[in-house]
């Protein structure tokens, strides 16, 4: 794809001095895929050398520029913490309807920034509780759950000249039982719908986090175990038609069906592991 506007690529660590026209460059997979007549300059987060994966008491800190195919690396590891957090972000990282060269520029930061409602970066941390570090260009930070960040299709908080630093992910989220279930029109395509069941030991509280069905994210939590009934009219009450996705991908009457059949599936699943 020729970006014939772009007059500039910039590197990003040299001290940004945001202008109209500017964007952040990071593994470019969409930067790249499609005209860009809005943008002049691009600010490329290549070479900040941001650890990508860091593993801490409180959680996990992910680099915006961690890439799917680092993350992959991580969630398959064969040992390491929270097996079953670490299942559900594999699960994520190969919801993507791209193939592993994609996977090795395409970044976190990226999926979650350019928000499509089959983002699945923004599927697994919506689920496990993620908060967006946000670096504005003076260097000032401020934190927003990815849940708030993601207002609807294509749509963030970010401010002009604001940068997604990394996602932060809590332990006690980490250490969840979780269940993903996704459709799509074709094997490997698109998400149509994405859901996660997870249920915190010990507790009894489970929660439903629904994707690319919806514009954007939606979190249902319950203080117990819901009954299928309960499940569905949860799910009805929650998600009006208007905020089902309605394109290629799939029909809304259609996504709207497979987000109660797949979440009732996700449920009756971690009843069984109980
Ligand atoms: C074949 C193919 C299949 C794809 N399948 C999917 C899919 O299933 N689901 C899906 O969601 N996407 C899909 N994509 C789109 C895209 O590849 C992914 O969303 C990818 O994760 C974007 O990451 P990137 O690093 O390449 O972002 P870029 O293309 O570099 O940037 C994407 C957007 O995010 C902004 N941005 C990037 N990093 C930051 C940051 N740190 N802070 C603020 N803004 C930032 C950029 O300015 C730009 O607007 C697909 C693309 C291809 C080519």
């Amino acid at each position: 794809m020729d970006l014939a506007t772009v007059r500039a690529v910039l590197d990003a660590r040299d001290g940004v001095r945001w202008e109209a026209g500017d964007a952040w460059l990071a593994g470019g997979t969409w930067l790249f895929s499609a005209p860009q007549p809005g943008i002049s300059r691009l600010w490329d987060l290549h070479r900040m050398g941001w650890q990508p994966l860091v593993v801490g008491e409180g959680g996990l800190e992910i680099a915006a520029t961690c890439t799917v195919a680092e993350l992959l690396a991580f969630a398959e590891q064969p040992d390491g913490p929270w097996p079953g957090a670490r299942a559900l972000m594999a699960g994520c990282c190969r919801a993507f309807s791209s193939s592993f060269k994609v996977w090795n520029s395409a970044t976190v930061g990226g999926n979650v920034c350019l928000a499509l409602p089959a983002a699945p970066m923004v599927s697994m941390a919506a689920a496990l509780g993620g908060v967006c570090v946000l670096r504005a260009a003076d260097g000032r930070e401020r934190q927003l759950p990815v849940r708030e960040f993601v207002t609807g299709a294509g749509r963030t908080c970010l401010r002009p000249g604001e940068m997604l630093r990394s996602l932060r992910l809590p332990a006690t989220a980490l250490e969840q039982r979780t269940v993903i279930r996704r459709a799509s029109l074709r094997p490997g395509g698109h998400s149509a719908a994405l859901v996660i069941a997870a249920a915190t030991p010990g507790s009894g509280r489970f929660a439903l986090t629904l994707t690319a069905a919806t514009a954007r994210p939606v979190h249902l939590p319950f203080d117990r175990l819901p009954t299928p009934a309960g499940l569905r009219k949860a799910i009805e009450r929650a998600v009006g038609l208007q905020m089902i996705v309605d394109d290629v991908h799939g029909a809304p009457a259609w996504r709207r069906h497979l987000i109660v059949h797949l979440a009732e599936e996700a449920r009756r699943v971690l009843v069984a592991e109980d």
